[in-house]
């Protein structure tokens, strides 16, 4: 919340190239299983929130922009390649991934459904396992190093150099 009680939302791309801020409330969140947002984002389905006009700033660089259709354009971090926006006419939506606290961010609608995956709605019945519990991975987590920009605004980035 900023001082004026609007909510803000903060958030940018992998490396940290990119950032934006959403000043006052969120339009809408929606996830959409079309072929295009499928491709656009390497996953099953794309997860977007669309803005209120005159709300997002990018506070650091800007995407780079993919015209995918006649209506639609897409930004994405020419630095790492995180999706970050659809654009249209009607407005801009930023990827809910790439938000600082994307719990804070529910989708409430579907689009695309004719599209969807066949296995999108038993995914949460595969086997799971928290990373620290897998065996095979905690031998070299303890070295790893992470270049992710971190959950928040930084002065500059990246803090130190990558070893
Ligand atoms: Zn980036
Ligand atoms: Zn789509």
């Amino acid at each position: 919340m900023s001082l004026d009680n609007k909510p803000v939302y903060t958030g940018g791309c992998q490396c940290g190239a990119i950032r934006f801020r959403v000043e006052g409330a969120l339009h809408h969140a929606s996830i959409c299983h079309c072929r295009m947002c499928q491709k656009a984002f390497g996953s099953f389905y794309a997860p977007l929130a669309t803005v209120n006009e005159g709300t997002l700033t990018w506070t650091r660089g800007e995407p780079k922009r993919f015209k995918s259709s006649s209506i639609a354009t897409r930004g994405f971090c020419a630095d790492c390649g995180t999706p970050l926006t659809f654009e249209a006419d009607d407005g801009v939506a930023l990827a809910i991934g790439a938000f600082d606290d994307p719990a804070a961010v529910m989708p409430d609608k579907q689009w695309g459904i004719e599209n969807k995956l066949p296995y999108v709605d038993t995914l949460h019945e595969l086997p799971a396992k928290r990373t620290e519990d897998d065996e095979e991975v905690s031998p070299f987590l303890a070295d790893l190093r992470n270049y992710q920009h971190p959950d928040h605004d930084t002065e500059a980035w990246p803090s130190e150099p990558k070893q």
